[in-house]
């Protein structure tokens, strides 16, 4: 197999499968229950992650996505079964809110060395019918295990976190992460980004499992992070076209 994908187990039955190599440093996250897997976003898409989850599970798996930026369902076309919030059906059916060739320009943006198989003039975005559409308050049932849909627009109109509450996992996808939150591009919304995240603070979480970069990422960088959107919204500075702001351990660009 490709070692452009590296994997870590979470727990005996939770997984972690990253592109470390790309600027992106993008996880995606096999769950496996005791009837069908779920497999949370499907990364960058320049290398099969199908590969890799059939590796690690033999149970029925869906993909549910956090939301549908490029980054996320970079390999849904590998997999029969995807679920998507309505808010972004229209995205996989010719409306994605950036042209193919920004797309390939941010995937290429750092020197990174991309998996032999991997032809930039072959790459696409993924289009096609979702499976399911889900909504806030939904449960997607594993069987043994419980998924809670929470959506949380604000970095996309139909994002959505999954909280499994018996373990008090979050999968924060590009709402919580260390590193560059982005509220600036038209189809943002700053000011419901700071309500999404005050939605996720009254969870009791034990452990967030973000879409980029660190996985050490302790839960009360939830409170840090309403704080800031909160002193930015005190400043009156809440809007599209603020700026970036530094916060240490995550920056937000509004
Ligand atoms: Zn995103
Ligand atoms: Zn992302």
């Amino acid at each position: 197999m490709s070692d452009w994908f590296t994997v870590e187990k979470i727990d005996s039955d939770t997984f972690v499968i990253s592109e470390e190599q790309h600027w992106e440093e993008t996880h995606c996250y096999l769950l496996c229950g005791s009837q069908i897997a779920v497999l949370i976003d499907s990364g960058l898409g320049v290398e099969n992650i199908k590969a890799v989850v059939d590796h690690l599970t033999q149970l029925p798996v869906r993909v549910v996505t956090t939301h549908c930026h490029w980054d996320h369902i970079g390999s849904h076309h590998c997999f029969n079964y995807i679920a998507v919030h309505p808010l972004e059906k229209e995205w996989l059916s010719g409306h994605f809110p950036l042209p193919l060739e920004v797309v390939k320009k941010n995937l290429t943006l750092s020197p990174c060395c991309f998996p032999a198989s991997f032809h930039l003039e072959d790459y696409q975005i993924f289009q096609g019918i979702p499976q399911q559409l889900f909504c806030d308050h939904d449960i997607i049932c594993l069987g043994n295990r419980q998924l809670q849909v929470i959506h949380t627009p604000g970095h996309s109109p139909g994002h959505c976190c999954f909280y499994e509450a018996k373990r008090g996992y979050l999968f924060s996808g590009d709402l919580i992460y260390k590193g560059c939150l982005d509220a600036f591009y038209p189809t943002t919304n700053p000011q419901q980004f700071y309500q999404s995240i005050e939605k996720v603070k009254h969870l009791n979480i034990k452990k967030i499992l973000p879409a980029h970069h660190d996985l050490q990422i302790a839960p009360s960088i939830i409170t840090n992070i309403y704080q800031a959107f909160k002193s930015l919204d005190d400043q009156h500075l809440l809007k599209q076209g603020s700026g970036l702001f530094d916060f240490d351990d995550f920056q937000i660009h509004i």
